[in-house]
């Protein structure tokens, strides 16, 4: 399909050939188990090793803080259940989350309320940022985890998190971001922020499906979720996917190797689109912060005709483009209410009219403006505009 444009990266991305390669090689070279101590094994161990520092480096982190997951769910999994011992004797607790959280999160939240934990869902704004007033006056004295996002994967919105961990830091608790929309995108260094524990899955950053990790700081303990051979430091036990591990060390250094110069491009390229949708359709909005938010990421609403956006998606696909209306992962739910949009205070029909279009290392200038002639004429093909005359949001 070489034609087609794909601005859904914040769905997955397509694998960057560099990292198919070495993952080939890896598949190919060294068939050992990690654990085994011939040759092959410590091949495969040495591969394992050197993308567990490629990883850590992301972060600024030392290697042996890094574990390795199946997916991004599972580091937000592991995080949660592991640090209120689920199953263990240890009293429950409190927790402070966001609504706006990946279903990762809030999923394991509900688990955690009907194991006794008590959840603070903190307000959001209309940008869905967190007010780090609203943090501080959320603590109790059994306040044991904060659990915010990096980045929404909805709406593109960045949290302050170097403040927001410093308050849990300040008040004993620990701080637990979902990295995984901006991992390899933004800076996130562990050195300068006080995160205890940092998501992050490789597919977002073109590298692999079905490998993610979890940073977890020095002196942090948690629980397993998975028992047996205690691989991974004892908190992950499996034969290690070391195919997806070095795709995602590959994949990490990429992203590092080019973070800041890729950013800027991704910007441009983002003002660019709307800009010039701005131009032709005054009923577009942006929704989500205007600038604090992923480099390559916007959320599009067309005030008036916010029934229609999967209409609108089926027909850009027709159309050759790939897009999103809100989350992928919440495509079987595609014509309900956003609920990251509802908690930013939108009426239940604005909620539901949204398009996400995420971009990504491969995206062009020649894309951004073919994009720019189909999407106007997706939209204006739709029904007319009912009144967007004093609109607000
Ligand atoms: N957290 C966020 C913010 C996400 O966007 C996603 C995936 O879309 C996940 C967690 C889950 O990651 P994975 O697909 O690796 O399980």
């Amino acid at each position: 399909m070489p034609d087609r444009i794909y601005f859904d990266h914040s769905a997955t991305t397509p694998l960057d050939p560099r990292v198919a390669f070495a993952m080939n090689l890896a598949n190919i070279e060294a068939h050992g188990n990690p654990s085994s101590l011939h040759s092959e094994g410590r091949q495969a161990r040495d591969l394992v090793d050197r993308a567990r520092g490629q990883v850590a480096a992301l972060l600024g982190a030392p290697p042996a803080e890094i574990v390795f997951t199946a997916s991004g769910t599972e580091a937000d999994n592991l995080a949660l259940l592991g640090a209120f011992r689920i199953g263990s004797e240890h009293a429950p607790g409190h927790m402070i989350t966001t609504p706006i959280e990946h279903p990762a999160i809030i999923e394991t939240c509900r688990f955690l309320e009907q194991s006794g934990v008590q959840v603070t869902y903190l307000p959001v704004d209309e940008h869905g940022l967190v007010d780090p007033d609203t943090l501080l006056k959320a603590f109790r004295p059994n306040t044991r985890l904060v659990s915010i996002m990096a980045a929404n994967n909805v709406v593109g919105t960045l949290q302050p998190i170097a403040e927001l961990a410093r308050i849990a830091k300040e008040r004993g608790a620990l701080f637990q971001t979902d990295a995984v929309q901006s991992a390899g995108k933004v800076p996130l260094d562990v050195n300068r922020e006080p995160v205890d524990l940092v998501s992050m899955s490789a597919h977002k950053l073109h590298g692999p499906k079905g490998i993610g990790a979890l940073y977890i700081r020095s002196g942090v303990h948690l629980h397993p979720l998975v028992f047996g051979g205690g691989q991974e430091h004892g908190l992950r036990s499996a034969t290690e996917n070391v195919a997806g591990i070095v795709g995602f060390g590959t994949a990490a250094q990429l992203a590092a190797d080019n973070m800041t110069d890729e950013a800027v491009r991704l910007v441009q390229l983002r003002y660019r689109i709307l800009a010039g949708l701005q131009e032709v359709l005054p009923q577009a909005y942006l929704i989500g912060h205007p600038f604090k938010r992923l480099p390559g990421h916007l959320c599009l609403g067309f005030a008036g005709q916010e029934g229609e956006s999967i209409r609108l998606l089926l027909s850009l696909d027709e159309a050759g483009v790939a897009i999103s209306s809100g989350s992928a992962c919440s495509a079987h739910k595609a014509s309900e209410p956003s609920y990251v949009l509802l908690a930013m205070g939108f009426d239940p029909i604005r909620a539901r009219g949204t398009l996400r279009v995420t971009l990504g290392r491969f995206n062009t200038t020649e894309e951004v403006a073919r994009f720019l002639q189909i999407l106007p004429q997706a939209v204006n093909s739709l029904r007319p505009v009912a009144s967007y005359a004093g609109f607000t949001r």
